[in-house]
């Protein structure tokens, strides 16, 4: 007799999760953009939050020459039936065509427009220990438009030490060089005791956008974005997931 064995994969998109920053800003730019088309085009967050996928996918096949793909043929790379593609693209001004499906070139680039990393934005790491490490050496945040600027720490063993190719800066240096070198995304990776602290600091600055690492729930200003990320939330959804198949669910 076959058995069916269930494996639980929990995908963790840090790019997509990073365009969250600017994209829940973004609910309110998109919600203005979509009103351009009409009132029933209203995009919800769960379609934004699907809007990074679709941007990798496209930036894909765009690289591999792909000029255009059909509905049909998307949702079997995107493992998404072709009527969730069809419904959530329709609501970008119909970039498909009967017959010919979407042009993978204009989709990619008004998607990634709409996402706001058609223009390149600067980022500072606050907190330079072992996950701002990881994450300076992650090498596809540049072809996206995140350009890694400063690194900031407060332990003076830290400071003046180099990590790829960004010298640690003192933590008295933040606010100058978030005004002079117009950073716009501050990553969090400081301890959780310390994050409130940099959090509200980071508030009184012209930074746009907040990628927290640290296990705080802080609110920022209205004019400030923040997306937190926890990895362990992930991982405990996927040890649910786990527990749930043994109970035959
Ligand atoms: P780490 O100890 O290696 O690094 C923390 C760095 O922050 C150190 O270099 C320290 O000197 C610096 N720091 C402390 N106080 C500071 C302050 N006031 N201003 C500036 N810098 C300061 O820790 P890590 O393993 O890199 O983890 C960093 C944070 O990320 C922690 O809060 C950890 O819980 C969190 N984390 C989150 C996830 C997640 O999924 N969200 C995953 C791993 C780690």
């Amino acid at each position: 007799m076959t058995e069916i064995v269930k494996i639980h994969i929990i995908n963790i998109d840090f790019l997509g999760n990073i365009f969250c920053v600017f994209l829940l800003l973004p609910v309110i730019v998109v919600e203005e953009y979509m009103n351009k088309f009409s009132e029933d085009k209203y995009i919800s967050k769960q379609i934004v939050k699907r809007l990074p996928r679709y941007y990798r996918f496209l930036g894909e096949l765009k690289d591999k020459g792909v000029e255009r793909i059909s509905s049909t043929d998307l949702s079997t790379i995107m493992n998404v039936t072709a009527s969730q593609i069809r419904q959530d693209l329709n609501k970008f001004g119909g970039f498909g065509q009967q017959g010919y499906g979407y042009n993978v070139n204009s989709l990619h680039k008004e998607i990634g427009r709409i996402l706001g990393i058609d223009t390149p934005h600067n980022m500072v790491m606050i907190g330079a220990g072992n996950l701002c490490k990881a994450i300076m050496h992650y090498r596809s945040f540049p072809r996206y438009g995140f350009h890694i600027i400063g690194a900031f720490d407060i332990c003076p063993e830290k400071i003046g030490t180099v990590i790829n190719g960004i010298t640690v800066m003192s933590m008295d240096e933040l606010e100058p060089f978030i005004r002079t070198h117009k950073a716009d995304i501050a990553v969090v990776t400081v301890p959780t005791s310390a994050a409130t602290e940099v959090l509200e600091r980071l508030s009184k600055t012209d930074i746009k956008g907040v990628w927290n690492f640290a296990h705080v729930d802080y609110t920022m200003p209205n004019n400030i974005q923040i997306e937190n990320v926890h990895l362990s939330e992930s991982l405990m959804i996927l040890s649910y997931n786990i527990a749930d198949v043994s109970k035959g669910n």
